[in-house]
């Protein structure tokens, strides 16, 4: 059994509800050391405050995700900034840019983000980012705010972008896609990349890996994602489970 981190997991969702504690006893008995949890809406802050901060090993984040833009009112901003001081979040997150939903507003979207970034860059949290079809736009906005770095969760650019990335200081969120066997650029991207940017996710209850498709997605799935991005890099497993979980800690500062 090896030491990880599942660097993304909402484990405030109601969909955990019913067994929150026994999901983090089972993953921690297989080996998930700490667990970060994002926020998405401003209604979800203080249940996810509370459940991470009933836990020694629950770190929050606090964000407004790009997917649930109707819920979000201008206040949510000030909220953000107030809870951010007084709570010190790990990150600023999850925010993003996601112009592969049906009806989006690229507007709305970059100026929620940019505000989120300022707001990231002027308390020197690190930010992390849900990002789809939009890559070259947030690489935009990340080299105008001055965010120090984060994590691009669910990484699916290119080689390209994510060089770019890595001059900003991000590193990659790798989860159960890809236990999928025809999750080809994905596995190359996983292969290709240096394992001090790489970090293990789950994105429970979503994106569940191969083994429990269909299911609920948790972070006791986590070892499967250590396993298959040992096997895709042929490295062994203690090397890329002790790289990955330092990866976690020095970026958003664990103790
Ligand atoms: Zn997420």
């Amino acid at each position: 059994m090896h030491e990880i981190i599942d660097s993304h997991c909402h484990l405030d969702l109601p969909a955990f509800d019913p067994d929150r504690d026994e999901v983090i006893a089972r993953a921690r008995e297989a080996g998930v050391i700490a667990f970060v949890v994002p926020g998405t809406t401003a209604g979800g802050w203080e249940k996810l405050l509370r459940i991470t901060a009933d836990s020694d090993c629950l770190y929050p984040a606090l964000g407004l995700h790009p997917y649930f833009m109707e819920a979000h009112r201008a206040e949510d901003l000030t909220t953000l900034a107030a809870l951010c001081r007084e709570r010190r979040p790990v990150a600023i997150g999850e925010i993003g840019l996601d112009f592969q939903l049906e009806k989006f507003d690229a507007g709305a979207q970059e100026a929620l983000l940019k505000a989120q970034l300022r707001l990231a860059a002027e308390l020197d949290l690190p930010v992390i980012l849900h990002v789809r079809k939009a890559h070259d736009a947030m690489l935009k906005a990340l080299r105008q705010s001055g965010v120090k770095g984060g994590i691009c969760h669910a990484f699916n650019g290119s080689l390209q972008q994510a060089q770019q990335y890595m001059k900003l200081g991000f590193l990659f969120g790798f989860g159960g896609m890809l236990t999928y066997p025809n999750a080809r650029r994905l596995q190359r991207l996983a292969r290709e990349l240096p394992l001090d940017h790489i970090v293990l996710e789950t994105d429970a209850p979503d994106m569940a890996g191969a083994l429990h498709h269909g299911e609920r997605n948790s972070p006791e799935y986590l070892p499967e994602v250590l396993d298959a991005l040992t096997r895709l890099r042929e490295e062994p497993a203690a090397g890329v489970a002790r790289q990955t979980t330092e990866n976690v800690r020095r970026l958003l500062k664990l103790t």
